[in-house]
């Protein structure tokens, strides 16, 4: 593979202002580009960050036949670059694909053309505690026509954005808001592949949820409107009397890398671990009953984010209004190994020099 650069005549970087990011606002000056046609993957390229010229036929802009990942680079405390498990995001971005009728990517293009980027743009990292370089792979079918069937033509490309720490004023408990009304997946449906379609479909149920005060939804099962699934763009875990719940992959939650990371560690430290369907009834039972000790959500943007409130069916469940002490060691063990701060004896680091 050989791969084609083109540097931006000028960076934008002096006039950025990296001290709050915020999340997924600003983009550096170049991204990868790959074209597949003709059954095949053109080289990735890198070229100036730019806006696409497309023709308004494409067939993403119309029935989305798109896939995406989002994975996080840091700078480290000893100046490497260290991507936190790509191997593992690359994996789940072709499971997806696979899903979406997308081809393959190869496995290098999460690697060179990724690497050689963020080494281009690494005056973007910023650098602050709790903030990171945000990656964004996507593929999508880029050819011009308005049936339904899967694209020969398809743009893969990779932007980079540096963001804040999740929580600007540290970390505070979210409220959830379990819906009996919408649902996110159905088995056998896109509920466990990365694209667009997904969140589209979660904007109004999350807007409903927002205007009654909470931030985000927490789905529950299809089938029964009983069964905790996962949260808009977090799995969930539960800490009931000593042990830890958390949604089993049955194909309509998204299999998270940080909900692994976090089951790993929470085996290696003796806890007992369920992979289990956990109905919303028997939360509140645990409730009810004092054995519910904590509830976090799981992602690569926040990493782990506190539950403090769930509402169902006109009750609110008060879990806690602050991290508890199982959420902030998951949470500092893993941001230690991302900044170098702790050894990385997962091998879960790419590192770059
Ligand atoms: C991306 C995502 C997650 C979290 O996955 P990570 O690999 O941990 O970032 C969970 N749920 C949904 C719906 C997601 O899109």
């Amino acid at each position: 593979m050989s791969i084609n650069i083109t540097r931006a005549t000028r960076s934008r970087l002096p006039e950025t202002d990296l001290s709050s990011p915020g999340f997924g606002l600003i983009f550096t000056d170049h991204m990868v580009q790959a074209i597949y046609e003709n059954d095949n993957w053109s080289d990735p390229a890198i070229v100036p960050y730019a806006p696409l010229a497309m023709d308004p036929g494409s067939c993403m802009l119309h029935y989305g036949q798109g896939v995406f990942e989002g994975l996080k680079a840091f700078a480290s405390v000893d100046d490497h670059i260290n991507i936190f498990r790509p191997e593992m995001h690359f994996a789940r971005f072709n499971r997806s694909c696979e899903r979406l009728c997308i081809p393959e990517i190869p496995e290098n293009f999460f690697g060179e053309p990724l690497h050689e980027l963020l080494k281009m743009d690494r005056g973007w990292i910023p650098r602050q505690d709790g903030q990171a370089m945000y990656i964004r792979p996507f593929v999508f079918g880029d050819e011009s026509f308005l049936g339904v069937k899967p694209a020969r033509r398809y743009r893969f490309l990779i932007i980079l954005s540096p963001v804040g720490a999740y929580y600007a004023e540290g970390i505070k408990p979210v409220k959830l808001w379990a819906s009996d009304e919408y649902v996110r997946a159905v088995k056998g449906g896109i509920g466990e592949a990365k694209t667009p379609g997904n969140y589209a479909a979660s904007l109004f149920p999350a807007r409903q949820a927002q205007l009654k005060g909470f931030t985000q939804v927490l789905w529950l099962d299809a089938h029964d409107h009983e069964y905790i699934e996962e949260v808009g763009t977090m799995n969930i875990f539960f800490l009931i009397d000593d042990k830890l719940i958390t949604s089993p992959l049955t194909g309509t939650i998204l299999g998270g890398i940080t909900r692994l990371s976090v089951l790993a560690l929470a085996r290696e430290w003796g806890l007992e671990v369920e992979e289990r369907r956990l109905s919303i009834k028997e939360v509140f039972q645990a409730s009810r009953e004092g054995t519910l000790q904590e509830v976090f959500g799981t992602g690569t943007a926040a990493i782990i984010s506190p539950v403090g409130v769930i509402h169902y069916a006109g009750v609110d469940i008060e879990i806690t209004d602050e991290i508890g002490p199982l959420a902030s060691r998951l949470y500092n063990y893993i941001t230690d190994v991302q900044c170098g701060r702790r050894e990385d004896d997962h091998n879960w680091l790419t590192k770059l020099d």
